[in-house]
């Protein structure tokens, strides 16, 4: 992977937000970072409610700020797992500056592996070793807060799940795609390759197409909203790629991944500026509840695609305050429904965080973040070495 500083073209205004200027990659990186962060920890706090339990707790509308929160809600294993990915990127490219070539997804076993003994599993005595790192003396993340099964079993035997070779070859669950908004943020690459990274990455605990399928897609659509494209085209693209021959020889387009996507983008696309949003029964009826992949990655779309703005402002400070709103109007459709809300808002953070960069991040959500400095502290890592 080249990483020379310098090539990224000029920035461009954002789409629909014409007097705002294109936010720096650094800021797409710690954006995207802590915006899956934000929606994360909101959706943590009812991640196994139902949503008649969430509207008992909240009030009609469900859980909508931090404020209604009491003692807060931590990030849980969408936000650690996404550091580790971002570190297992961080490792390779580091060996990339150094001169030296790696094999980048065993830089992503090692980084998971580690995350593995964060949560209290031995890591098997066939796997290799690594010395820690940085993320691995952060003491928050050592935290149990309910990894995914297949994480955890995939990891645990000790091998490299690959396409050919999978570990867990039936599990389709959304630890695939709530993890890997990273593989987006690696300039210069081309689509394919991030594609590539992401869906190996993908396989190395879950082995149904559709895990690594919508891995990819995700990565894809992080790496169109980085390179300045707008939300409904970077989502439109990263389809078309799915659809239009990104895969393996001899790979077809898993069709609910395809079905679940087009939904989302069917059912957002009249509604900026007009049409109400899907109520949360409504959601879960027709893109479902998340818990598997296709769905957490079309849930997440439709909710950033459905509360767009509803029309550009000519006035900077007003397109501030508007991309805030926006965050805040998507992360609450992401995590008020009977699915898996942790990861449905983390995923809608992650994008929102990529497409506006750290200005659409309200600040009292920010102050509510568990361990900023963590995520900060990554971010900036996984800046300084792309040259952002
Ligand atoms: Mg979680």
């Amino acid at each position: 992977m080249s990483t020379e500083p310098g090539t990224t073209p000029a920035p461009a205004p954002t789409p629909g937000d014409p007097h705002s200027p294109a936010p720096n990659h650094g800021s797409r990186i710690h954006g995207c970072l802590l915006g899956g962060a934000l929606g994360d920890s909101l959706g943590y706090a009812v991640e196994f409610d139902d949503i008649s339990a969430i509207r008992a707790r909240f009030g009609p509308a469900g859980l909508q700020d931090f404020a209604a929160l009491d003692a807060g809600s931590p990030f849980s294993d969408d936000t650690q797992m996404t550091l580790y990915t971002a570190d297992g990127l961080l490792e390779a490219l580091e060996w990339a500056n150094d001169g030296v070539a790696s094999d980048i997804n065993a830089c992503l076993w090692l980084a998971y592996l580690r995350w593995l003994g964060t949560q209290g599993v031995s890591v098997p005595a066939s796997a290799p070793f690594q010395p820690p790192r940085w993320i691995d003396a952060q003491a928050v993340l050592k935290n149990r807060r309910s990894p995914g099964n297949a994480c955890l079993s995939g990891l645990a035997t000790g091998e490299m799940g690959t396409v050919m070779r999978p570990v867990n070859p039936d599990a389709k669950g959304c630890g695939t795609v709530m993890r890997s908004a990273p593989f987006g943020l690696i300039p210069h690459l081309e689509p394919e390759t991030v594609y590539k990274l992401s869906a190996d990455a993908a396989s190395l605990t879950h082995g149904h197409p559709a895990a690594r399928q919508s891995a990819g897609v995700f990565s894809l659509v992080i790496h169109a909203l980085s390179s300045g494209h707008g939300l409904r085209e970077a989502a439109e693209s990263a389809l078309g790629h799915l659809r239009g021959g990104i895969l393996r020889k001899g790979e077809d387009p898993d069709q609910d991944v395809v079905a679940r996507l087009e939904a989302a983008l069917r059912l957002a696309g009249d509604l900026p500026g007009g049409g109400n949003v899907l109520s949360p029964e409504d959601l879960v009826s027709e893109l479902g509840e998340g818990w598997v992949a296709e769905e957490a990655l079309a849930v997440a779309l439709y909710a950033v695609l459905a509360t767009v703005p509803e029309t550009a402002t000519a006035d900077a400070g007003t397109a501030e305050a508007d991309a805030r709103a926006h965050f805040r109007a998507a992360i609450a459709v992401a995590v008020n429904h009977s699915g898996d809300s942790d990861s449905t808002a983390s995923i809608a953070g992650n994008i929102l965080g990529a497409y506006y960069g750290e200005r659409c991040l309200p600040a009292d959500w920010l102050a509510a973040l568990e361990a900023p400095e963590v995520i900060r502290g990554m971010a900036s890592r996984l800046a300084a070495v792309t040259g952002a």
